[in-house]
């Protein structure tokens, strides 16, 4: 596997140019593609924040690929995502202006296809099937470009769960209902990434996102941009590279454990990672997870006990909340309801999948123990 590794200081649109030319040429991509091709890119457009939030991809690292793109004679380009929430052209034209890709010289390639279908798994563990949004059914190249970040519920957000973003709106908050296990989601987002298969991943980490990602945490500056065309040992690397052991991470785990990842055929070219490890924050549902912790051996009676004792919910500061609703909307288990304006949950229900906090505008979700 050749990782490709640029040094990319800032959000400067030639020097992000420079970079995805220096990317790509190592990666031979101009050798893939055709005149005639679709190519689809999938950004992380997560939910309506700016991209100074550092929570979605950098409309000027999409831009740059874009301009690389034509300037080889690909003009059949969409840029395509299911973001959380609805899958309506009035939220993704939203979501384009706030995420500043839309007036960016891109408008014809936005999609405002809000139609899906069936897609059959290469495995067996979702029941044989995907509903996956037109584009990327009709994809000749995907191209996936997600954001660095880590992430409440599965710990690491890169290339693999990047990938969750092709499933149309609310059936994502469905999926987490259905699979409310970090393992069974896990499984069924390695399932989804061999379905999809991107032909090439290429991460905007010139910022990140620490602490409560995909959406509450932190900005973090990292300064790099990175591609490959296999993910999954780009993901595992990556996670390494901000202080996460891949194995700790589930999906990372299952794709090594599936022969997908293998950090020991790592070609590396571009320029050097020299700080060798810029540590992330971990998000809040990680920091207190004991089982974690706990010898192999002892994780399965530890984890039924602590799960029980030590399950995490979501705490509303009613303080900032201001009631807009969209956790509501986003919650698989249907338990929050809108109240004088603001929002409120029962435990009772909860999975403990915190797509309301990662829906909710305001940051105004933390996340505490029962105990
Ligand atoms: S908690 Fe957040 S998402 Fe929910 S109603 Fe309040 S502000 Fe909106
Ligand atoms: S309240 Fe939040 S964490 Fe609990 S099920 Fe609903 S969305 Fe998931």
């Amino acid at each position: 596997m050749i990782q490709s590794i640029v040094r990319t200081e800032k959000y400067d649109e030639e020097l992000l140019f420079n970079a995805v030319c220096r990317h790509f040429e190592t990666l031979k991509i101009a050798d893939e593609l055709k005149p005639e091709m679709k190519v689809v890119i999938k950004p992380n457009f997560v939910m309506a924040v700016k991209p100074e939030a550092a929570a979605t991809t950098h409309p000027l690292l999409i831009k740059s690929v874009v301009r690389w793109l034509r300037e080889h004679g690909i003009n059949n380009i969409t840029i395509a995502e299911s973001s959380g929430g609805l899958y309506t052209q009035e939220h993704l034209r939203k979501i384009y202006n706030v995420c500043s890709v839309a007036g960016a010289g891109m408008d014809e390639l936005l999609n405002f296809d809000t139609g899906a279908g069936p897609v059959s798994t290469r495995a067996g563990f979702a029941n044989g099937s995907f509903n996956i949004i037109n584009p990327i059914r009709e994809a000749d190249y995907i191209i996936n470009m997600p954001k660095l970040k880590t992430h409440g519920m599965t710990g690491f957000s890169c290339g693999m769960k990047n990938i969750f973003g092709v499933i149309p709106g609310l059936e994502k908050p469905q999926m987490h209902y259905r699979w409310p296990d970090i393992n069974d989601f896990s499984k069924m987002i390695l399932e989804l990434d061999m379905t999809v298969a991107p032909q090439l991943t290429l991460v905007d980490a010139v910022e990140g996102m620490e602490g409560n990602g995909p959406t509450g945490g932190d900005k973090k500056y990292f300064g790099y941009t990175f591609a490959a065309k296999d993910m999954y040992t780009q993901d595992c690397y990556i996670a390494k590279c901000i202080g996460i052991e891949p194995d700790d991470i589930v999906m990372l785990r299952l794709a090594r454990e599936a022969g997908l990842a293998n950090m020991d055929a790592v070609t590396f070219c571009g320029d050097e990672f020299t700080e060798k490890v810029i540590p992330f924050a971990i998000p809040d549902t990680k920091r207190l997870d004991f089982v974690d912790r706990v010898p192999g051996f002892l994780r399965k009676p530890a984890g039924f006990v602590m799960k029980r004792l030590l399950k995490s919910y979501p705490k509303v500061d009613t303080g900032l909340c201001v009631g807009c609703g969209r956790c509501a909307e986003s919650c698989p288990s249907h338990i929050i309801r809108i109240k004088n304006k603001k929002a409120h949950f029962t435990k009772r229900g909860c999975i403990s999948c915190f797509c309301c906090q990662e829906m909710c505008p305001m940051k105004a979700i933390s996340v505490k123990r029962a105990l």
